[in-house]
């Protein structure tokens, strides 16, 4: 087998967009996953292109994928089955409904699509929703794919540019420029990037990358009962590192009809089993925002784990002491709307090219002096 440019291990939404774009880019990519492409987390996940603000980095990282998703979907809409339904993040009270302007002026400050709407304005713009919430941030641009078609699409893409698959193979080792399939067989190439989600710590010890569990069910069809995704502005307020229970009301219009409905955030849960406790307390918190939700029928209800780290920022970037690996993982709950930022960034630096935004809130090395 002629020796790769790249090697990439893992085909989520974000290993694949990545090996499309080092392929695009000119590197030779083989693309190697142990399941089929996007059926890691990918698979699990809610498929939410959002804006989200917490650091100004995270902003950054955002804006830069957003733009590249809007040229994908420019082409592969349906295939991605997107909708752009944008975000209404409800505020319940005076309080949030502070924080919610604040974030519409962040966005707005960015040229992003961000306004701030009365609670009468909201009874108008979604019927579903309770009477008497304070009021909302309407994000218009925000909208909805389906990341694991997404991530099928990109690694047809890397084929149709020369690329290499090779899936249902698992890699059991990684060295600096070459890893080892669990057959024992070994591939060297000019760099390895480590994109295998919540299991990157597996194959590299040293970049700490944990499990954040959260829950999701779905509806039967309900269609044009709702037209934005409704997210609680209680929404991601878990401490990096605890290990209590957050949860808020997350809710999707699924491009079917149907509503997914999340979510919450947990860890130190080692298994992806549904504790049907904590899908009730996911259930009533979304309840309490769309009370017809109480008569819809749940056909069905699943688990995923975010790829988390303790600072929660991703992980982009070369290994702190491997030079020729590089690693792309630890997207917690954005690696849908991140995943082509992430391989811009990616790119840039492995082709030394001026970066996109700032890489340094993302490197390994800041994982240099954590004990393994
Ligand atoms: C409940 C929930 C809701 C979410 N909602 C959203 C949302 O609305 N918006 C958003 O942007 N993000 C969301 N996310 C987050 C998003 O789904 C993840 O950040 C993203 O899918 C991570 O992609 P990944 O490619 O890093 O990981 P994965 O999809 O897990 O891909 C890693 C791949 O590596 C492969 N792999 C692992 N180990 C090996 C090995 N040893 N050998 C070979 N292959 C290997 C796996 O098979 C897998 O395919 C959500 C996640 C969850 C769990």
């Amino acid at each position: 087998m002629k020796r790769p440019d790249v090697i990439v291990v893992g085909a989520g939404i974000v290993g694949a967009a990545c090996a499309a774009e080092l392929q695009a880019l000119g590197r030779d990519v083989l693309l190697i996953d142990r399941n089929t492409p996007g059926g890691g987390v990918t698979a699990a996940g809610m498929g939410h292109l959002v804006v989200l603000d917490e650091t100004d980095d995270e902003l950054d990282l955002c804006l830069l994928s957003l733009a590249r998703w809007d040229d994908y979907l420019s082409t592969r809409a349906d295939i991605a089955e997107h909708v752009r339904c944008g975000t209404l993040w409800v505020a319940e009270d005076e309080a949030q409904l502070a924080h919610a302007r604040a974030r519409a002026e962040r966005l707005a400050r960015r040229g992003w699509d961000a306004a701030g709407v009365s609670g009468d304005e909201l009874a108008r713009m979604e019927p579903a929703l309770r009477a008497g919430l304070a009021g909302a941030v309407r994000v218009a641009r925000d909208g909805v794919v389906y990341p694991p078609a997404v991530a099928r699409d990109l690694a047809g893409t890397l084929v149709a540019l020369g690329g290499r698959t090779r899936f249902g193979t698992a890699v059991a080792r990684v060295d600096d420029g070459a890893i080892t399939l669990a057959s024992g067989e070994r591939i060297d190439a000019g760099d390895v990037v480590v994109a295998a989600g919540p299991a990157v710590t597996r194959l590299l010890p040293d970049i700490p990358v944990f499990p954040r569990k959260g829950h999701l069910a779905i509806t039967a069809r309900y269609p044009n009962r709702l037209s934005h995704q409704v997210v609680s502005m209680a929404y991601g307020q878990t401490e990096a590192g605890s290990d209590a229970l957050a949860v808020a009301a997350n809710v999707q219009p699924r491009i079917t009809g149907q509503w997914l409905i999340g979510s919450c955030r947990q860890d130190g849960i080692p298994h992806a089993d549904v504790d049907p406790r904590v899908l009730a307390r996911v259930l009533r918190a979304a309840i309490a925002l769309l009370p017809c939700l109480a008569d819809m029928k749940i056909i069905r209800s699943w688990t995923g784990m975010r790829p988390a780290t303790y600072d929660g920022r991703p992980v982009i970037g070369q290994h702190p002491t491997l030079a020729r690996i590089w690693v792309a993982a630890g997207h917690e709950g954005l690696g849908v709307t991140t995943a082509f930022g992430t391989a811009q960034l990616l790119a840039d630096l492995m082709l030394d090219r001026r970066p996109s935004i700032d890489p340094a809130p993302y490197s390994p090395m800041r994982f240099a002096h954590v004990p393994a």
